[in-house]
């Protein structure tokens, strides 16, 4: 059975689902937009494992929650029992956040536009024609992919260990984007890691997606990996001269979009990265 936390009459409620889910850093980031914002809304996250779809959905509907992040293993999962699929969404059949209109349960994903936000908050510039080297094919590789598509930009080279999901993934990115090998990356105005090399707590822990080598001091290096925040990429990157930024620009801005979306309001961003910043911190050091 799927138990939703119960709401005080009073508050409106917002959760994310997926399994594991101990050590999501959403319930923090929203409940902290919340309380800034003064609305009386409150998170929580609740362990769904990816059998339960169905009887998840049902209970969003059931209990109104009024906004829903969908993490794995429940992305693409929920797809079946939803009214209604934004176009970002369908075309990556991966829903990461759930809103209502009216009646209707409406699945949407954004995390490629938070990746684009993000960069553009974070360099101050726009990026439609410039070139971008992606590493990773996954998930997050793909709706990065996808939004840098719709942002116009000039190049995309797709790398990857498996070829065949380099090829599905540069789909998504129409006709300027095409699979390529590493070192390919000196020619590209952004690297992206969209791999999770280099993520604490796992074996890759320590490690570079792509020998430092490849890094120029023009790239401007973005690592998606936020855990830790400066990632052996990242280190690199700046050794290189290069421009580095981190994992946590995407995390929040693909949030305040979903805040966005339920509320329909603006996210308090700065206040949110300063908090993630912290909290990730802290949890490094307890793990050191
Ligand atoms: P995913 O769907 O599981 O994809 C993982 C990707 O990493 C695949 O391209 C996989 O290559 C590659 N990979 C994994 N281990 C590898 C290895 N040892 N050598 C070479 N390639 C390897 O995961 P995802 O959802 O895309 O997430 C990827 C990373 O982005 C994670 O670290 C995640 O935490 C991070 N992320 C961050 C944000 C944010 O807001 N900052 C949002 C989403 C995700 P194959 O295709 O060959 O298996």
């Amino acid at each position: 059975m799927v138990n939703f936390p119960k709401a005080e009459t009073s508050q409106t409620m917002a959760i994310v689902v997926g399994q594991p889910i101990n050590h999501s850093l959403s319930p923090l980031i929203h409940n902290t937009a919340f309380t800034i914002a003064n609305l009386k809304w409150v998170y929580h996250a609740v362990k769904v494992p990816k059998g339960k779809a169905q009887e998840c959905i049902e209970a969003i509907r059931d209990n109104n929650i009024r906004g829903v992040s969908v993490t794995m293993p429940l992305k693409e999962a929920v797809i079946p029992f939803l009214d209604e699929l934004s176009e970002t969404a369908k075309e990556l059949k991966a829903v990461n956040c759930i809103s209502w209109d009216g009646e209707k349960l409406v699945g949407h994903n954004t995390d490629g536009d938070g990746f684009v936000n993000s960069l553009v908050a974070e360099t101050g510039e726009g990026i439609s024609g410039s070139s971008f080297a992606i590493v990773g094919a996954g998930g997050a590789a793909r709706a990065v992919i996808r939004s840098l598509r719709e942002a116009s930009v000039a190049k995309i080279t797709v790398v990857n260990r498996t070829h065949d999901k380099a090829i599905v993934a540069a789909q998504l990115g129409g006709v300027n984007a095409s699979v390529g090998t590493t070192e390919l990356i000196p020619e590209c105005d952004y690297v992206v890691n969209a791999t999770s090399i280099g993520m604490a707590g796992t074996e890759n822990e320590g490690s570079m997606p792509f020998p430092a080598r490849y890094l120029k001091s023009s790239h401007t290096v973005v690592d998606l990996v936020y855990n830790p925040i400066e990632t052996p990429l990242l280190l690199a990157a700046r050794k290189a001269g290069a421009t580095g930024i981190t994992g946590v620009g995407m995390l929040v801005h693909q949030a305040a979009l979903q805040y966005q979306l339920w509320t329909g309001m603006g996210a308090p961003i700065q206040e949110i990265e300063r908090k993630i910043t912290s909290e990730i911190t802290q949890i490094a050091q307890i793990n050191e």
